[in-house]
């Protein structure tokens, strides 16, 4: 069973309606952080959390999402298709 949290985004203009980050892969290597600050934060127990979905453009976010060395984070299109990874 994955332990997935979801976060509706719905910032104009962008092509990716929802973060999803697992939080049974995130291992806190903060490489999200580091590239969107904006939108993550590691909470108490050292997993990625979204604070802001709608904090940064499309592209950063998907650099967040390919810079997380066990893909934890996942990203879906306003339709619902899974986009990446
Ligand atoms: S980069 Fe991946 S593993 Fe690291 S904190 Fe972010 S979601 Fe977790």
């Amino acid at each position: 069973m994955s332990n997935q949290t979801e976060y509706l985004r719905t910032r104009e203009g962008s092509e990716i309606g929802k973060i999803v980050v697992d939080r049974d892969l995130c291992i806190s290597a903060a490489a999200c952080l580091t590239v969107a600050p904006e939108t993550y934060e590691l909470d108490g127990e050292n997993k990625a959390v979204v604070i802001d979905p709608n904090a940064a453009d499309d592209e950063t976010l998907k650099m967040s999402a390919e810079a997380c060395p066990t893909k934890a984070i996942l990203l879906f299109d306003k339709a619902g298709k899974q986009i990446y990874p």
